[in-house]
């Protein structure tokens, strides 16, 4: 396949998508659109990468804020704790590296957060480092391309694509080769692919040995896990209280209504009595976790101060970094 880099370099040039961090070859603007991108829909991204770099425009300005600031402006977003990780890298690089933004695919790997992929996307796009990116669409294409059987979620796996995607971007220009890669993954090889636009269509092994469908194939299912949380609004002279998330687990160090969490969406007995109103089970869904959340409603305060209760105006509640799903529910109340 001599002419396949040529092939998706042509059809990138002339199909690709304006996206912001597209023109430029900042490299912590590139970081902050590959971190933001993750798991994200494009749409969504590029309104919280525009606002993160009216925010914190240079490194300095991230290594400055507050971790509660980065989370309020990561809000809506999810994942937080890749929010905690650029506030991180951002002081490691202004501390340790005089804010001089790590040039190589090593040096980019040691940022916390950082993982091959956003390391080689990084360096590719950045500093023109021949490294092959390879997230879930190029996998996909590249199963598809090549009728690859192995499941791409196994150590196997991963060694064998990595190392079909290296040897094609051998000859390539890195930047141009990877972004036509991941673009043509994304909008030709989808899930419900196009064949027909697709610009490596006569190389493509699964369209001839009928197998598009098939392709990639997975071994592990994601094991997720139900949990119940039932979220106290206390209402009284104007005020409600609210905690701060401090333990590890999900939406640490974001700030919630007095949860408790069990086993079912039942009303907790011990607050029964005291509830004006519930909430309908609002769900929420995580990598690893489906969230069901209730939000009762109480007139007055809490019977008991707990030590991490935290009285406020109610109308100051937006102040506050928030799970989406609290969010949520006070924009539609
Ligand atoms: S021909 Fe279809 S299945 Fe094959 S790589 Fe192109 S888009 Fe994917």
């Amino acid at each position: 396949m001599t002419d396949f880099h040529l092939l998706i370099a042509d059809w990138y040039r002339l199909n690709f998508r304006e996206l912001p961090w597209r023109n430029t070859k900042n490299p912590y603007f590139i970081w902050l659109s590959e971190i933001i991108m993750q798991q994200t829909r494009i749409e969504q991204g590029t309104a919280y990468y525009l606002k993160f770099i009216h925010a914190y425009p240079t490194v300095f300005d991230l290594a400055k804020a507050t971790e509660e600031d980065v989370l309020n402006n990561w809000q809506g977003l999810g994942y937080y704790s890749r929010a905690r990780n650029l506030h991180y890298s951002a002081n490691y690089i202004v501390d340790e590296l005089n804010g001089e933004f790590p040039s190589t695919y090593d040096e980019i790997l040691k940022l916390k957060g950082v993982g091959s992929y956003t390391a080689a996307a990084i360096a590719s796009f950045a500093f023109n480092e021949r490294k092959a990116v390879v997230d879930g669409n190029v996998y996909r294409f590249l199963s598809r391309l090549f009728d690859i059987s192995t499941p791409i979620d196994s150590t196997q796996g991963k060694k064998e694509f990595q190392l079909i995607a290296d040897e094609l971007i051998e000859r390539a220009v890195p930047e141009i080769h990877n972004q036509a890669m991941m673009e043509i993954g994304s909008v030709i090889c989808a899930p419900n692919p196009k064949c027909e636009e697709c610009p490596v269509n006569i190389h493509c092994l699964a369209r001839k040995n009928d197998t598009i469908d098939q392709r990639p194939v997975k071994t592990k299912k994601t094991k997720v896990r139900d949990r119940y949380f039932h979220y106290l609004i206390y209402s009284f002279d104007g005020k409600t209280i609210i905690t701060k998330r401090t333990k590890k687990d999900i939406w640490q160090n974001m700030y919630q209504f007095p949860l408790i969490e069990t086993s079912s969406n039942e009303i907790p007995a011990h607050i029964e009595n005291r509830v004006q109103f519930s909430s309908e089970p609002q769900k929420h869904i995580l990598s690893h976790q489906r969230i069901y959340a209730r939000f009762h409603h109480i007139e007055g305060e809490p019977k008991t101060a707990e030590k991490d209760f935290i009285s406020i105006q109610e109308s100051d509640i937006q102040d506050y970094p928030l799970p989406r799903i609290i969010d949520r529910y006070l924009e539609n109340l």
